[in-house]
């Protein structure tokens, strides 16, 4: 989860995003923390929203595999491919969960803002 009291003075940290990490740093005291790419994961306080793409309805696999990601049944999600909308959003963490059971099941679909997991 995002830290955002710094644990020396418990003022607020700021996030610093360079290439390949992110540091915490206080707006305060001089206490500051690096974190890898994978740490920058969880760290990641965006809100990313996952939207279908054009997908084939009449494709059994993928309307199962949706139903299975939606809670809908197979009438409800053949609507919702025919007009597709956001069928996710939340932390970067929780997308890529969700981005890899979409991969595998070969469903198409958008994530914004742009999403580098
Ligand atoms: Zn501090």
């Amino acid at each position: 989860m995002a830290k955002n009291k710094c644990p020396k003075c418990g003022n607020t940290m700021k996030v610093v995003h360079e290439p390949g990490s992110v540091a915490w740093v206080c707006t305060y005291c001089d206490y500051s923390e690096a974190t890898t790419e994978s740490d920058a994961l969880h760290n990641d306080e965006t809100i990313y929203s996952l939207t279908l793409l054009d997908n084939d309805s009449t494709n059994l696999d993928v309307v199962k595999a949706l139903s299975r990601f939606t809670g809908l049944n197979f009438m409800q999600v053949k609507d919702l491919i025919n007009n597709p909308k956001e069928i996710a959003h939340g932390f970067a963490y929780e997308i890529l969960e969700k981005k890899k059971y979409l991969d595998d099941n070969g469903i198409r679909y958008h994530i914004t803002p742009y999403f580098k997991y």
